[in-house]
This record gives structure tokens, sequence and C-alpha cells, in this order.
């Protein structure tokens, strides 16, 4: 259907070196409420949450990370620092006792933007298995 149509594009789009809306965010360009910033990570909450917490962590150099499914070996490092900076936001945001990180890779894992970005969310009793 259309919003798998349209991530497959934004995905070829992003691979071919398009710049996406979180290069915007990073540029500060577009405003958003961050939430912890580095100078390597941003984490900045989702314009439109899925719970009462839900922040979105991205390496600030994209470095062909448009997605997880893309990842190499020299990503490691960035990798591990994302996975860490969500554990300082779970903490900043006050749900450090249970919360979720979700990275969504590629169209049918419904990926909307071709930015490597990790989800954290809390704040609800989270559910199982996720849709
Ligand atoms: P994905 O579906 O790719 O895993 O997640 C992309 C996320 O980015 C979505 O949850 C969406 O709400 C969020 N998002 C898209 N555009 C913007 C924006 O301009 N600002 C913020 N703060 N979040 C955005």
């Amino acid at each position: 259907h259309d919003e798998q149509a349209a991530a497959k594009a934004a995905a070829i789009d992003a691979d071919n070196g398009a710049p996406t809306i979180f290069d915007k965010i990073i540029s500060k360009e577009i405003p958003s409420t961050i939430v912890y910033e580095d100078d390597k990570v941003l984490a900045f909450k989702d314009v439109n949450p899925q719970a009462p917490v839900h922040v979105l962590v991205i390496p600030k150099f994209r470095d062909g990370l448009t997605q997880l499914g893309k990842a190499e070996q020299r990503h490691g490092e960035i990798l591990g620092q994302l996975l860490y900076a969500s554990r300082i936001v779970a903490e900043k945001e006050g749900i450090l006792e249970g919360f979720r990180v979700v990275i969504n890779s590629g169209p049918s894992a419904c990926q909307s933007v071709y930015h490597l970005h990790l989800h954290v969310l809390g704040g609800r009793q989270m559910q199982w298995p996720p849709g």
C-alpha cells in the first residue's frame, strides 16, 4: 500500500545520499524538544508520541546508517553510544525502572525516516509482543 511504497522510495533516496527530516532537527532548523545531546548523539521527543515518554535517539552523522540493516563493523562504536544514550534518556525521563528501546529497520518494519533512530518508550505498561 501507499505507506509501504513511500517508505521504499524514502529508503532508496536516503541510500543515494538524500537528507531526511532529521538533518533539519540536528541543525535545529526544525525545532524539537531535546532530552540529551553530545558531540555524536542527539535525543529529542517524538512529535507523535506512542507512550507518555517517547524519545528518538539518533547519530548526528548518518554515515551510511539509513537503517540498522545497513550497519557495518565500523558502526559498532556509534551503535554502542546510541544504546548507552538511550539509558541516559530513560534516567532523565524517570523511566529507568522499565522502558523499551525499539529500532524499526526497513519498510516492512514500518520505518518511515531513513536516518537510524532508536525509539525509547515508557511511562506506561508496555505490551508484548509488539504489532
Ligand atoms: P520510524 O517510523 O521511522 O521508526 O520512526 C520515525 C519517527 O519520527 C516517528 O515516530 C515520527 O513520529 C517521528 N518524526 C517524524 N518527523 C518528525 C519531526 O519532524 N519531529 C519529531 N520530533 N519527530 C518526528
